[in-house]
């Protein structure tokens, strides 16, 4: 007889459930942060001829560097707060979580500390897992910013190979000042810091990027996604801006050609489409004030949103309230700290579908 179990699954697997918010196929889906405006007949043509032509290549192995890719993405940095940077600094991976997995899997490992300040994106906590690298928390102040002295302190006890930290945050939506990332920068050494901008785009205006204090500190990663801002979550395409010492050191991980030739040339085709894909920030960033605003004057607790989502509460049951929003058609996302709900933001339509649920909910359990 095995000594091993069935299936034969590491300790630290056992009983972990596969990472993921329900897909359930409601009419009004608010709960992946998914930009609810679908790419035009023009751009959909565009991605398609692109990947026509992939497609008759597809008997060779897709550039395992993704070079020109790399270099489109550049280009289009240096346009949000980039300086001068080239395909050296560029590294791009199936989402940006598999960026994320990587930088763990080249940074992080056993013996060594991946840190975060909760709550946080909840994925963090499974690269760690994955990589082997332990996971440590500290926390936000209750209006979910950053204490950065208690922070530095933080960074400068625990030693961290990693800290990882969206700004804006999810699910909190709060973006981190510039003093924020110089001082992690600084205090963590030679430790990468990685500011997760998945929701970069929709930053509030004077809010500045992570990228513009890039060339100042060769620790820090920003990491950015097509899946939000730019409406292509399906194509699955992450990717980071770092020094190239960082690129490098996440080429030795990266799988052999994992980035796919209709992949890639997907992504092209979109980046040349890009005003137009990303011609609805405007709309959603406005859409959002709008629902932090009528959240508030619902006599609800609403965080300050620099993304394309709001969290709000607290609810003494927010399973119940979930559910029966959802019993309305309207899913929204069951996530953060007790008490509170994540909307992301959608069409002025289905944000009036969610404000109808909600209001009905709340009213039903007064
Ligand atoms: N970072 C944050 C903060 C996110 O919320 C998400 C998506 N939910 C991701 C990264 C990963 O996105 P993707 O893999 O689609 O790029």
């Amino acid at each position: 007889m095995s000594a091993l179990p069935w299936p034969p699954l590491r300790d630290a697997l056992v009983g972990e459930e596969p990472y993921g918010a329900p897909q359930i196929d409601v009419p009004v889906q608010l709960n992946t942060n998914e930009n609810p405006y679908g790419p035009s007949a023009a751009a959909a043509a565009d991605i398609a001829e692109a990947v026509r032509g992939a497609a008759l290549t597809l008997n060779r192995y897709p550039d395992r560097e993704a070079h020109a890719l790399r270099a489109d993405l550049a280009t289009y940095l240096n346009a949000d707060g980039g300086q001068q940077l080239s395909e050296a600094n560029v590294w791009a991976a199936n989402g940006s979580n598999e960026v994320m997995l990587q930088l763990l899997q080249a940074f992080g490992g056993p013996g060594r500390v991946a840190l975060s300040f909760a709550p946080t994106y909840s994925m963090y906590p499974e690269y760690a897992r994955d990589s082997l690298t332990e996971w440590v928390v500290g926390h936000r102040e209750s209006d979910f910013s950053l204490d950065l002295e208690a922070a530095r302190r933080k960074v400068l006890e625990v030693q961290p190979a990693v800290v990882l930290l969206p700004s804006p945050n999810n699910p909190t939506g709060t973006a981190l000042p510039p003093e924020a990332v110089a001082m992690l920068c600084e205090a963590a050494g030679n430790g990468i810091v990685v500011i997760d901008e998945a929701y970069g785009e929709f930053r509030r205006e004077g809010v500045p990027s992570a990228l513009e204090v890039l060339p100042r500190y060769r620790n820090l990663v920003v990491t950015r996604t097509m899946s939000k801002a730019f409406a292509l979550a399906g194509a699955r395409l992450g990717y980071l801006a770092a020094h190239p010492d960082v690129v490098d050191a996440v080429r030795v991980v990266r799988l052999p050609y994992h980035l796919s030739a209709v992949t890639q040339a997907a992504a092209r085709a979109a980046l040349r489409h890009a005003p137009e894909l990303l011609g609805k920030v405007a709309e959603l960033r406005a859409e959002r004030d709008d629902t932090v605003a009528w959240l508030r004057a619902q006599g609800l607790e609403v965080a300050d949103s620099d993304a394309n989502f709001v969290l709000f509460g607290t609810f003494a049951d927010r399973h119940a309230v979930w559910q029966q929003v959802l019993e309305r058609g309207v899913l929204i996302r069951e996530t953060g700290p007790d008490g509170w709900l994540r909307v992301s933001i959608g069409t002025p339509e289905e944000m009036t579908a969610f404000k109808s649920a909600l209001v009905a909910v709340v009213e039903e359990n007064r």
